[in-house]
């Protein structure tokens, strides 16, 4: 039987890129429609990732006993002290949507030669130990000096990974979920997943790799 476990998000890419990731591995991932948890979206407080996604799991815990993972993530540019950061979601809404934002941060780095970046992911997985697990995954990058492609969804337009020079809106889903910062968290995820015995080892058709 399939290990289930509730992703605590209402962004559908999110959802989409998780279940991706997780599925070949016989775990079926539900959004919260799926399971029918309807809660408001919780005040991100917290001063790191992984206590913004603590805080999102935990608003779900009340409505379900299965194995809950949260995603909390963001945009990370070196020479903008590492805004938007935390903030990315936030800045993206002040800025009337991710269009403007990545213009916008563009225009900021215009007299920077340093233009690194990094997307940084934290998943928490509660309900499977009696405390809350973090895996964190990063991935490498610069933003560009322009929007290059429409693939992903959010920055993914702006961001170019260091790892053979590649923008992001170009890659495919496939490509993305082999090495964003998400699939770098999920991959721990599922390393651990594995050891304590809670999915197989080996995975069958794994037309990935
Ligand atoms: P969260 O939903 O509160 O974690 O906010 C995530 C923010 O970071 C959103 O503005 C997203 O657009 C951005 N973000 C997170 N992951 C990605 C990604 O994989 N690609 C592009 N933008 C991302």
């Amino acid at each position: 039987m399939n290990f289930e476990i509730v992703l605590a998000t209402n962004n559908k890419h999110k959802l989409k890129e998780v279940r991706d990731i997780l599925s070949p591995h016989g775990i079926t991932v539900y959004g919260l429609q799926d399971v029918n948890i309807k809660v408001p979206e919780v005040e991100e407080t917290g001063r790191y990732y992984a206590e913004n996604a603590l805080l999102k799991a935990q608003s779900i815990q009340p409505y379900t006993s299965l194995p809950i993972i949260a995603d909390d993530s963001g945009l990370e540019v070196v020479a903008l002290n590492s805004e938007p950061g935390l903030n990315s979601a936030r800045y993206a809404i002040t800025c009337g949507g991710h269009s403007q934002a990545m213009l916008n941060i563009i225009k900021r780095l215009e007299d920077y030669q340093n233009r690194s970046a990094r997307f940084v992911c934290a998943i928490i997985l509660l309900n499977v130990e009696n405390r809350p697990l973090i895996f964190e995954g990063i991935a490498e990058g610069s933003i560009a000096t322009q929007p290059i492609g429409d693939g992903g969804f959010g920055y993914d337009p702006i961001f170019v990974l260091k790892d053979g020079n590649r923008p992001m809106g170009l890659m495919t889903e496939i490509e993305k979920n082999q090495v964003s910062h998400r699939a770098k968290a999920l991959k721990k995820l599922l390393t651990y997943l594995k050891i304590n015995g809670h999915i197989p080892f080996k995975v069958e058709n794994d037309h990935h790799h």
